[in-house]
């Protein structure tokens, strides 16, 4: 059987690292692209022979359009960048609310766009949208409003894409430690409000969302699901990290 190839892209850290790292395992050589060019070579270097790294901003269409170009066809793409902001709506300058929709969202859109582009016949795409997608978070408006909207964006591509035979799927994880939420970790209350929120009483580890990641790259009937992965938070509400913070005397 031929080699396939694929392209992470915020591979070198956090979720999008722990799915190259299951990619890698299931034989696919694997391009760990990220903002942090340095931390990606690391990562592609620990992957080891056969993988590389590439430096890529996701806000910028003409980076992103060089790192696939540079690719060449690839079989499978996980789109994982991301970060958000914490703040009220009243508060949020509206350049920071820009900044989380211009990575989450529109940085998806151009990652998507050309994943549509270079994905050879059946390959497929997965994001990693949230369980903030559908269930609001006090002080978390542009991180929600961009993770929803990638939900659809999911939808709309994996109907667009599927002449060829692709698929396109999210994933939408609750609370997993990783780099992004230390922060918010360290806020006494809001990781034990978590975890009283699920079914499954724990959070997270990068690698529970690197299996869904590999099962949805691999399921040949599935696209334009955005599948909830989070111990069961979905069925009850999110933390108030606001109310922790102003208990700590911040914002
Ligand atoms: P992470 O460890 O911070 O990894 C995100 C990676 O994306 C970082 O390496 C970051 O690089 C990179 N990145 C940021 N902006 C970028 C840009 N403009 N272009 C290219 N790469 C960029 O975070 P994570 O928790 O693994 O998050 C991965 C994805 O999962 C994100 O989309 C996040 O929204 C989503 N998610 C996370 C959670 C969670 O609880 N952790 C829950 C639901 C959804 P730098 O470090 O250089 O900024």
């Amino acid at each position: 059987m031929s080699q396939s190839h694929a392209i992470v892209v915020g591979g070198a850290s956090g979720i999008g690292w722990a799915s190259a790292q299951a990619l890698a395992a299931d034989g696919y050589t694997v391009v760990v692209a990220d903002l942090n060019g340095d931390g990606a070579a690391a990562r592609a270097a620990e992957l080891g022979d056969g993988h590389s790294a590439a430096q890529v901003d996701v806000t910028d269409e003409a980076s992103v359009a060089t790192l696939f170009e540079g690719a060449g066809t690839v079989d499978a793409v996980v789109s994982c960048a991301g970060f958000s902001t914490i703040g009220l709506i009243v508060d949020t300058p509206v350049d920071q609310f820009r900044s989380v929709i211009d990575v989450c969202l529109n940085g998806a859109f151009i990652v998507a766009k050309y994943a549509g582009r270079h994905l050879s016949d059946n390959g497929a795409l997965v994001s990693i949208s949230s369980l903030n997608a559908r269930q609001p978070a006090l002080g978390m408006a542009a991180y929600c409003s961009a993770k929803a909207g990638l939900s659809m964006l999911t939808q709309v591509a994996a109907l667009e894409f599927a002449s060829r035979g692709i698929r396109v799927n999210a994933v939408a994880p609750g609370f997993v430690h990783t780099p992004l939420t230390e922060g918010a970790a360290l806020v006494p209350g809001v990781v034990e409000e978590y975890i009283e929120n699920t079914a499954i009483g724990r959070a997270g580890v990068p690698e529970d969302i690197a299996e869904a990641v590999l099962f949805l790259l691999k399921a040949p009937w599935l696209t334009g699901e955005v599948l909830d992965i989070n111990g069961g938070a979905h069925m009850k509400r999110y933390p108030d990290i606001i109310g922790h913070l102003m208990k700590l005397g911040g914002t």
